[in-house]
Protein backbone atom coordinates (compact mmCIF):
# COMPACT_ATOMS: atom_id res chain seq x y z
CA UNK A 1 0.00 0.00 0.00
CA UNK A 2 1.38 3.49 -0.81
CA UNK A 3 0.35 6.78 -0.21
CA UNK A 4 -1.21 6.77 -3.85
CA UNK A 5 -3.03 4.02 -3.36
CA UNK A 6 -5.26 6.04 -0.73
CA UNK A 7 -5.32 9.37 -3.10
CA UNK A 8 -6.87 7.27 -5.17
CA UNK A 9 -9.68 5.59 -3.23
CA UNK A 10 -10.13 9.18 -1.11
CA UNK A 11 -10.61 11.03 -5.26
CA UNK A 12 -12.95 8.10 -6.73
CA UNK A 13 -14.96 9.66 -3.73
CA UNK A 14 -14.01 13.38 -4.18
CA UNK A 15 -12.36 14.21 -7.53
CA UNK A 16 -10.41 17.31 -6.88
CA UNK A 17 -11.10 18.52 -10.44
CA UNK A 18 -14.51 19.68 -8.79
CA UNK A 19 -12.27 21.53 -5.47
CA UNK A 20 -13.05 25.12 -5.73
CA UNK A 21 -10.43 27.32 -7.48
CA UNK A 22 -9.67 29.49 -4.52
CA UNK A 23 -8.81 25.66 -2.78
CA UNK A 24 -5.20 24.13 -1.82
CA UNK A 25 -6.17 20.17 -1.94
CA UNK A 26 -4.19 17.39 -2.71
CA UNK A 27 -0.97 16.03 -1.32
CA UNK A 28 0.74 18.87 0.48
CA UNK A 29 3.72 17.13 1.94
CA UNK A 30 5.19 14.03 1.33
CA UNK A 31 5.81 11.55 -1.52
CA UNK A 32 3.12 9.61 -3.59
CA UNK A 33 5.30 6.26 -3.45
CA UNK A 34 5.55 6.01 -0.05
CA UNK A 35 4.77 2.99 1.50
CA UNK A 36 1.87 3.76 3.74
CA UNK A 37 1.87 1.94 7.58
CA UNK A 38 -1.02 3.81 8.76
CA UNK A 39 -3.81 6.92 7.85
CA UNK A 40 -4.56 9.07 10.68
CA UNK A 41 -8.06 11.20 9.62
CA UNK A 42 -8.50 14.66 11.28
CA UNK A 43 -10.67 17.68 10.05
CA UNK A 44 -7.51 20.32 11.29
CA UNK A 45 -4.32 19.23 11.18
CA UNK A 46 -2.32 20.71 13.85
CA UNK A 47 1.07 19.93 15.32
CA UNK A 48 -0.42 17.78 18.68
CA UNK A 49 -1.95 15.83 15.18
CA UNK A 50 1.15 15.32 13.85
CA UNK A 51 2.44 14.12 17.60
CA UNK A 52 -0.95 11.42 17.29
CA UNK A 53 0.31 10.32 14.45
CA UNK A 54 4.01 9.92 15.36
CA UNK A 55 2.89 7.71 18.57
CA UNK A 56 0.38 5.77 16.28
CA UNK A 57 2.84 4.76 13.74
CA UNK A 58 0.88 6.59 10.72
CA UNK A 59 2.60 8.10 8.19
CA UNK A 60 -0.51 9.08 5.86
CA UNK A 61 -2.46 12.37 7.73
CA UNK A 62 -5.94 12.88 5.77
CA UNK A 63 -6.71 16.21 7.15
CA UNK A 64 -10.44 17.87 5.74
CA UNK A 65 -8.90 21.86 6.24
CA UNK A 66 -5.42 22.32 3.95
CA UNK A 67 -2.80 23.36 6.60
CA UNK A 68 -1.02 24.98 3.67
CA UNK A 69 -3.40 27.26 2.30
CA UNK A 70 -1.28 30.49 0.86
CA UNK A 71 2.44 30.73 0.05
CA UNK A 72 4.89 29.78 3.09
CA UNK A 73 7.61 32.44 3.34
CA UNK A 74 9.80 30.77 5.47
CA UNK A 75 9.32 27.86 7.15
CA UNK A 76 10.85 28.26 11.00
CA UNK A 77 8.16 27.26 13.26
CA UNK A 78 6.65 31.26 14.30
CA UNK A 79 3.48 29.84 13.11
CA UNK A 80 1.57 27.12 13.76
CA UNK A 81 1.55 26.23 10.22
CA UNK A 82 4.96 26.37 9.86
CA UNK A 83 5.26 24.21 13.03
CA UNK A 84 3.17 21.42 11.65
CA UNK A 85 5.10 21.57 8.30
CA UNK A 86 8.75 20.96 10.44
CA UNK A 87 7.28 18.29 12.51
CA UNK A 88 5.38 16.63 9.23
CA UNK A 89 8.62 16.42 6.97
CA UNK A 90 10.90 16.12 10.25
CA UNK A 91 8.88 12.80 10.60
CA UNK A 92 8.72 11.74 7.32
CA UNK A 93 4.83 12.23 7.39
CA UNK A 94 2.51 12.82 4.15
CA UNK A 95 -0.29 15.43 4.58
CA UNK A 96 -3.31 15.10 1.82
CA UNK A 97 -6.24 17.54 2.21
CA UNK A 98 -9.48 17.14 0.30
CA UNK A 99 -11.55 19.91 1.35
CA UNK A 100 -13.92 21.74 -1.35
CA UNK A 101 -13.55 18.63 -3.42
CA UNK A 102 -15.62 16.55 -0.58
CA UNK A 103 -17.91 19.51 0.24
CA UNK A 104 -18.55 19.15 -3.21
CA UNK A 105 -18.94 15.28 -3.52
CA UNK A 106 -22.53 13.76 -3.56
CA UNK A 107 -21.50 11.68 -0.79
CA UNK A 108 -19.74 14.26 1.47
CA UNK A 109 -19.52 16.61 4.13
CA UNK A 110 -23.17 17.83 3.28
CA UNK A 111 -24.53 13.95 2.97
CA UNK A 112 -23.07 13.50 6.12
CA UNK A 113 -24.42 16.45 8.13
CA UNK A 114 -28.20 14.51 6.15
CA UNK A 115 -27.24 11.46 7.45
CA UNK A 116 -26.74 12.26 11.16
CA UNK A 117 -30.28 14.59 10.97
CA UNK A 118 -31.67 11.74 8.92
CA UNK A 119 -32.72 13.86 6.21
CA UNK A 120 -34.76 12.31 3.19
CA UNK A 121 -35.02 13.06 -0.75
CA UNK A 122 -31.59 14.91 -0.40
CA UNK A 123 -30.42 16.40 -3.66
CA UNK A 124 -27.20 18.94 -4.12
CA UNK A 125 -28.52 22.36 -3.22
CA UNK A 126 -26.13 24.32 -5.17
CA UNK A 127 -25.57 22.09 -8.76
CA UNK A 128 -21.86 22.45 -10.25
CA UNK A 129 -22.71 24.01 -13.97
CA UNK A 130 -19.67 23.60 -16.73
CA UNK A 131 -18.69 19.96 -15.42
CA UNK A 132 -20.62 17.84 -17.96
CA UNK A 133 -19.19 16.57 -21.10
CA UNK A 134 -20.52 15.10 -23.98
CA UNK A 135 -18.41 12.73 -26.06
CA UNK A 136 -19.76 12.44 -29.88
CA UNK A 137 -17.91 10.06 -31.57
CA UNK A 138 -18.71 7.91 -35.07
CA UNK A 139 -17.76 4.34 -35.48
CA UNK A 140 -18.94 1.32 -37.92
CA UNK A 141 -22.19 -0.06 -36.48
CA UNK A 142 -20.89 -3.43 -35.95
CA UNK A 143 -18.02 -2.12 -33.50
CA UNK A 144 -20.68 0.54 -31.61
CA UNK A 145 -21.91 -1.80 -29.00
CA UNK A 146 -17.94 -2.42 -27.95
CA UNK A 147 -17.38 0.77 -27.74
CA UNK A 148 -20.33 1.70 -25.83
CA UNK A 149 -20.33 -0.76 -23.42
CA UNK A 150 -16.47 0.51 -22.69
CA UNK A 151 -17.61 3.71 -22.47
CA UNK A 152 -20.36 2.23 -19.73
CA UNK A 153 -18.04 0.85 -17.45
CA UNK A 154 -16.04 3.57 -16.83
CA UNK A 155 -19.49 5.09 -15.65
CA UNK A 156 -20.01 7.52 -18.48
CA UNK A 157 -23.73 7.95 -19.33
CA UNK A 158 -24.27 8.18 -15.79
CA UNK A 159 -27.55 11.14 -15.47
CA UNK A 160 -29.37 11.36 -12.06
CA UNK A 161 -30.41 7.91 -10.97
CA UNK A 162 -29.89 6.56 -14.26
CA UNK A 163 -27.04 4.87 -16.08
CA UNK A 164 -25.39 3.68 -19.76
CA UNK A 165 -27.48 6.50 -21.13
CA UNK A 166 -26.71 7.53 -24.13
CA UNK A 167 -28.21 8.47 -27.90
CA UNK A 168 -27.24 6.38 -31.29
CA UNK A 169 -28.34 7.20 -34.87
CA UNK A 170 -27.33 5.56 -37.91
CA UNK A 171 -25.73 7.48 -40.81
CA UNK A 172 -23.20 7.10 -43.83
CA UNK A 173 -19.21 7.80 -42.87
CA UNK A 174 -17.38 8.81 -45.59
CA UNK A 175 -13.40 9.15 -45.95
CA UNK A 176 -10.39 8.54 -47.94
CA UNK A 177 -6.80 8.71 -46.52
CA UNK A 178 -3.78 8.94 -48.43
CA UNK A 179 -0.36 6.95 -49.34
CA UNK A 180 0.46 7.05 -46.23
CA UNK A 181 -2.52 6.10 -44.31
CA UNK A 182 -3.02 2.64 -42.92
CA UNK A 183 -7.18 2.29 -42.88
CA UNK A 184 -9.05 -0.28 -41.14
CA UNK A 185 -11.40 -0.55 -43.58
CA UNK A 186 -10.49 -0.14 -47.57
CA UNK A 187 -7.22 0.70 -48.99
CA UNK A 188 -5.09 3.86 -49.03
CA UNK A 189 -6.21 6.55 -51.08
CA UNK A 190 -9.33 4.62 -51.96
CA UNK A 191 -12.91 6.64 -51.36
CA UNK A 192 -14.73 4.65 -48.59
CA UNK A 193 -18.68 4.73 -47.40
CA UNK A 194 -19.03 3.21 -44.31
CA UNK A 195 -22.62 2.59 -42.41
CA UNK A 196 -21.55 4.58 -39.20
CA UNK A 197 -23.19 4.94 -35.80
CA UNK A 198 -22.85 8.60 -33.77
CA UNK A 199 -22.77 7.67 -30.67
CA UNK A 200 -23.27 10.67 -28.57
CA UNK A 201 -23.20 9.98 -24.10
CA UNK A 202 -22.34 12.53 -21.60
CA UNK A 203 -19.36 12.19 -18.66
CA UNK A 204 -18.38 14.15 -15.70
CA UNK A 205 -15.44 15.85 -16.50
CA UNK A 206 -13.00 14.10 -14.35
CA UNK A 207 -13.33 11.50 -16.39
CA UNK A 208 -12.17 12.76 -19.55
CA UNK A 209 -8.88 11.00 -19.68
CA UNK A 210 -9.97 7.89 -18.97
CA UNK A 211 -12.85 8.17 -21.77
CA UNK A 212 -10.12 9.55 -24.52
CA UNK A 213 -7.92 6.47 -23.49
CA UNK A 214 -10.56 3.98 -23.47
CA UNK A 215 -11.94 5.56 -26.96
CA UNK A 216 -8.75 5.60 -28.55
CA UNK A 217 -7.79 1.87 -27.30
CA UNK A 218 -11.45 0.43 -28.41
CA UNK A 219 -12.15 2.89 -31.73
CA UNK A 220 -11.00 0.78 -34.77
CA UNK A 221 -9.97 3.76 -36.74
CA UNK A 222 -6.38 4.86 -37.33
CA UNK A 223 -7.85 8.14 -37.10
CA UNK A 224 -10.77 8.47 -34.32
CA UNK A 225 -13.42 10.64 -35.25
CA UNK A 226 -14.75 12.42 -32.36
CA UNK A 227 -15.93 15.99 -30.64
CA UNK A 228 -16.14 16.60 -27.13
CA UNK A 229 -18.28 19.65 -25.46
CA UNK A 230 -18.88 21.18 -22.19
CA UNK A 231 -22.47 21.49 -21.40
CA UNK A 232 -23.70 24.04 -19.21
CA UNK A 233 -26.40 21.62 -17.61
CA UNK A 234 -26.24 21.14 -14.06
CA UNK A 235 -24.30 18.32 -12.31
CA UNK A 236 -26.66 16.63 -10.08
CA UNK A 237 -23.94 15.11 -8.61
CA UNK A 238 -21.59 17.55 -7.83
CA UNK A 239 -21.85 21.07 -5.77
CA UNK A 240 -22.11 22.99 -2.50
CA UNK A 241 -24.56 21.76 0.15
CA UNK A 242 -27.87 19.76 0.69
CA UNK A 243 -31.31 19.73 0.75
CA UNK A 244 -33.58 17.41 2.31
CA UNK A 245 -36.99 17.14 3.76
CA UNK A 246 -37.71 15.78 7.52
CA UNK A 247 -39.33 12.71 8.56
CA UNK A 248 -41.62 14.13 9.85
CA UNK A 249 -42.26 18.16 10.18
CA UNK A 250 -40.41 19.81 13.62
CA UNK A 251 -41.82 23.05 15.39
CA UNK A 252 -39.02 25.37 15.14
CA UNK A 253 -38.20 25.42 18.54
CA UNK A 254 -38.04 20.99 18.66
CA UNK A 255 -35.89 21.50 15.49
CA UNK A 256 -33.32 23.96 17.00
CA UNK A 257 -33.20 21.17 20.11
CA UNK A 258 -32.87 18.61 18.03
CA UNK A 259 -29.93 19.76 16.04
CA UNK A 260 -28.26 20.86 19.05
CA UNK A 261 -27.80 17.40 20.31
CA UNK A 262 -27.59 15.94 16.87
CA UNK A 263 -24.40 17.98 15.78
CA UNK A 264 -23.29 18.71 19.70
CA UNK A 265 -23.55 22.13 19.08
CA UNK A 266 -22.94 24.41 22.32
CA UNK A 267 -24.61 26.80 21.24
CA UNK A 268 -26.91 27.94 17.93
CA UNK A 269 -26.87 31.31 16.46
CA UNK A 270 -30.37 31.94 14.69
CA UNK A 271 -32.40 34.59 13.37
CA UNK A 272 -35.97 35.23 14.05
CA UNK A 273 -38.65 32.12 14.86
CA UNK A 274 -40.90 32.24 12.56
CA UNK A 275 -43.89 30.31 13.86
CA UNK A 276 -43.67 27.81 11.80
CA UNK A 277 -43.55 24.15 11.09
CA UNK A 278 -40.20 23.03 9.41
CA UNK A 279 -40.23 20.59 6.77
CA UNK A 280 -37.74 21.09 4.55
CA UNK A 281 -33.86 21.68 5.56
CA UNK A 282 -31.22 22.99 3.59
CA UNK A 283 -26.98 22.52 4.99
CA UNK A 284 -24.02 23.60 4.18
CA UNK A 285 -21.17 22.69 6.53
CA UNK A 286 -18.37 25.34 7.15
CA UNK A 287 -18.84 29.03 5.66
CA UNK A 288 -22.01 28.88 4.02
CA UNK A 289 -23.54 32.43 3.93
CA UNK A 290 -22.78 32.59 0.50
CA UNK A 291 -26.08 29.84 -0.03
CA UNK A 292 -28.50 31.86 2.38
CA UNK A 293 -30.63 33.37 -0.86
CA UNK A 294 -30.58 29.61 -2.57
CA UNK A 295 -31.40 27.74 0.36
CA UNK A 296 -34.45 30.85 0.42
CA UNK A 297 -35.49 29.98 -3.53
CA UNK A 298 -35.27 26.17 -3.05
CA UNK A 299 -38.14 26.42 -0.55
CA UNK A 300 -36.28 25.16 3.02
CA UNK A 301 -37.60 26.13 6.23
CA UNK A 302 -34.36 26.26 7.47
CA UNK A 303 -30.74 26.42 6.59
CA UNK A 304 -27.86 24.60 8.99
CA UNK A 305 -24.58 26.31 8.58
CA UNK A 306 -21.04 28.26 10.17
CA UNK A 307 -19.70 31.71 10.43
CA UNK A 308 -22.38 33.58 9.44
CA UNK A 309 -22.18 37.03 9.98
CA UNK A 310 -24.56 39.91 11.85
CA UNK A 311 -26.08 41.05 8.77
CA UNK A 312 -26.51 37.66 7.18
CA UNK A 313 -29.00 37.63 9.49
CA UNK A 314 -31.31 40.26 8.19
CA UNK A 315 -31.29 38.23 5.06
CA UNK A 316 -33.59 35.68 6.60
CA UNK A 317 -36.32 38.37 5.60
CA UNK A 318 -39.42 36.82 7.65
CA UNK A 319 -38.35 33.45 4.94
CA UNK A 320 -36.48 30.73 6.75
CA UNK A 321 -34.95 30.02 9.78
CA UNK A 322 -31.01 30.72 9.73
CA UNK A 323 -29.02 28.43 11.85
CA UNK A 324 -25.27 28.97 12.80
CA UNK A 325 -24.51 25.80 14.56
CA UNK A 326 -20.56 26.74 14.48
CA UNK A 327 -17.86 26.23 11.60
CA UNK A 328 -16.17 22.57 13.44
CA UNK A 329 -19.65 21.55 14.83
CA UNK A 330 -20.98 21.52 11.02
CA UNK A 331 -18.24 19.50 9.79
CA UNK A 332 -17.02 17.01 12.77
CA UNK A 333 -18.51 14.17 11.24
CA UNK A 334 -16.45 14.72 7.56
CA UNK A 335 -13.64 12.48 9.46
CA UNK A 336 -15.94 9.87 10.43
CA UNK A 337 -17.08 9.64 7.05
CA UNK A 338 -13.69 9.36 5.66
CA UNK A 339 -12.77 6.59 7.89
CA UNK A 340 -15.99 4.49 7.14
CA UNK A 341 -15.44 5.35 3.87
CA UNK A 342 -11.29 4.22 3.83
CA UNK A 343 -12.41 1.28 6.06
CA UNK A 344 -15.03 0.11 3.66
CA UNK A 345 -12.78 0.43 0.40
CA UNK A 346 -9.19 -0.75 2.72
CA UNK A 347 -9.93 -3.64 4.74
CA UNK A 348 -7.51 -4.67 7.95
CA UNK A 349 -5.81 -1.72 7.17
CA UNK A 350 -4.82 0.37 9.86
CA UNK A 351 -7.43 3.45 9.50
CA UNK A 352 -7.60 6.14 12.49
CA UNK A 353 -9.78 8.42 13.61
CA UNK A 354 -8.30 11.43 15.76
CA UNK A 355 -9.03 12.06 18.94
CA UNK A 356 -8.39 15.59 19.45
CA UNK A 357 -10.56 17.68 19.17
CA UNK A 358 -9.37 20.82 16.88
CA UNK A 359 -11.83 23.10 17.50
CA UNK A 360 -10.21 26.32 18.04
CA UNK A 361 -13.52 28.11 19.46
CA UNK A 362 -14.23 27.81 22.70
CA UNK A 363 -17.67 28.71 24.33
CA UNK A 364 -18.67 29.48 28.22
ZN1 LIG B 1 -14.39 24.24 7.06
Amino acid sequence: MIVQDIIQQLETLAPLAYAEEFDNVGLLIGDKNTAVKGVLVTLDCLPEVVDEAVNNDCNLIVSFHPIIFKGLKSINGKTYVERVVQKAIRNDIAIYAIHTALDNAFEGVNAGICEVLDLKNKSILMPQTGTLKKLITYVPHAESENLRSALFELGVGAVGNYENCSFNSEGLGTFKGNKESNPVLGNPSEMKQVEETKIEITFAKHLKPVVLKTLFKTHPYEEVAYEIRTLENKNQHIGMGMIGDLKSPMPETDFLEFVKNKMKSAVIRHSKLLNKKIRKVAVLGGSGSFAISTAKSAGADAFISADLKYHDFFTAEDEILLMDIGHYESEQYTKNLLVSYLKKKIPNFAILLSKINTNPVKYK
